[in-house]
């Protein structure tokens, strides 16, 4: 149980936030709320759109609604969204797949992509990978104070190079997420050397966290993954691909196949979930920023590092906090469990996941498996032994987490509050 000093230790700290952050947030919310209200009465969204269909799916009206509120929402021309893409990797499998033929380039902008890409692209060989297909891949890092490398990566293009991706979340690395501005500039930047090149941002844990959306300024493509932002924790499972028409069908060919594109896919009676949850997403993605603000506040107050600070604007729901030794990323989550309304009586453990360098621990009890929209937490055991917090579906929820973290830190002595 939480105790009276964690409590008032997070809640003064909670106090001095509302006017500059939390006001902020609430503006931000409101008028992605109002865009996304819009579009659903623009669109006409009606009882009959959550009907189930089953078999191939044709005529699915609640399916090509919920693709025209999407397409409208994220200011684009056209939307694939379905229970068919399994995750956010599946749904930049496809596009990536959707978009590049033997013998194009890929290039990557900001450094080495989301981990679960590598054997996609096929930087670690994998079985199936766009490596295999002859699709090359190039990269250019950040610069070392995180600014974009535009020499380099004016030098990379050549006329190979068909699709660009720009991550738009830090993700579980340690740089800055990107603002809408900053993508804006990268893309103006590739634009202007080739107006061709596909530009393609990888969306994941941004959306709704700013006013705007990447294709508002130039991206020729969003994707994402709807257990994170924009299934507001109600999607039981799926992806999005928002853009070009023309792109968005390639896309859809892939999913599908060549010929069939976006006409078959039976949504077997998600659409009510998954357009409900894109109507709490706005909030939820609030709730969840508020949340990183006090973990940031917080561990800051006690000395941590953290990234970003709480004062900082923010890009994307993930707060990074650097907790200098495994005791004390191993408390935190299993802090994090300990608030989870499911499963929390687990006790997380570090384990030796494929894929990752070092031993990982992930702190998640969620409605929906490995929703991270939820309040999770995960942390590869090493140094500086970064602990990533995201999530909370609640104002409240997130708070509790935030308030069971220190306590599981308490009272194990890692942390003094005096
Ligand atoms: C989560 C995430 C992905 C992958 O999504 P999954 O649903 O976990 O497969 C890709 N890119 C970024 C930036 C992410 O945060």
């Amino acid at each position: 149980m939480i105790d009276e000093q964690v409590k008032q230790f997070c809640e003064e700290i909670e106090n001095t936030l509302k006017e500059e952050s939390y006001d902020n947030i609430d503006k931000i919310s409101q008028i992605n709320g109002a865009k996304v209200l819009a579009a659903m009465q623009k669109n006409q969204l009606s009882d009959i759109h959550f009907a189930a269909t089953s078999g191939y799916g044709y005529n699915d009206l609640g399916r090509e609604v919920v693709e025209k509120i999407y397409a409208d929402v994220f200011r684009t021309e056209d939307a694939l969204v379905r229970p068919q893409l399994m995750s956010g990797t599946h749904a930049l499998t496809v596009a990536l797949f959707g978009l590049l033929r033997p013998n194009d380039e890929l290039l990557s902008v900001v450094g080495k992509p989301y981990d679960t890409l590598d054997s996609v692209i096929g930087i670690v060989p994998a079985c199936g990978s766009l490596q295999e297909f002859g699709i090359t891949y190039n990269q250019v890092d950040l610069l070392p104070d995180f600014s974009f490398d535009y020499e380099g990566i004016i030098n990379s293009i050549n006329e190979r190079t068909k699709v660009v991706l720009i991550q738009r979340s830090k993700g579980y690395s340690y740089r800055p997420s990107l603002s809408i501005s900053q993508i804006k500039e990268l893309i103006d930047c590739i634009k202007n050397v080739n107006p061709n090149i596909i530009c393609m941002v990888d969306n994941c844990y941004g959306e709704f966290v700013e006013t705007t959306e990447p294709c508002e300024v130039g991206a020729d493509l969003v994707v994402g993954s709807l257990i994170k932002n924009p299934g507001g924790g109600l999607a039981p499972t799926g992806g999005y691909i928002a853009g070009k028409h023309e792109l968005v069908e390639k896309c859809a060919m892939r999913l599908t196949a060549p010929g069939l594109g976006k006409e078959v896919g039976a949504t077997l009676g998600l659409n009510q979930a998954v357009i409900q949850g894109l109507f709490m997403a706005p909030e939820t993605v609030a709730n969840a920023l508020k949340g990183a603000i006090l973990a940031s506040a917080v561990f800051e107050n006690l000395g941590f590092d953290v990234q970003p600070q709480s004062t900082q604007s923010r890009h994307d729901i993930i707060q990074a906090i650097d907790m200098k030794t495994a005791e004390n990323v191993i408390a935190f989550c299993e802090g994090i469990q300990k608030a989870a309304p499911v499963d929390s009586f687990v006790i997380p453990k570090p384990w030796n996941m494929p894929g990752y360098d070092a031993d990982v621990i992930m702190a998640a009890g969620t409605f929906i498996q490995g929703s991270s929209i939820e309040l999770s937490a995960d942390a590869p055991i090493k140094p500086p032994y970064t602990v990533f917090f995201q999530g909370g579906l609640t104002h409240y929820h997130a708070r509790l987490g935030v308030m069971f973290a220190l306590q599981s830190m308490k009272d194990k002595q890692l942390v003094s509050l005096l």
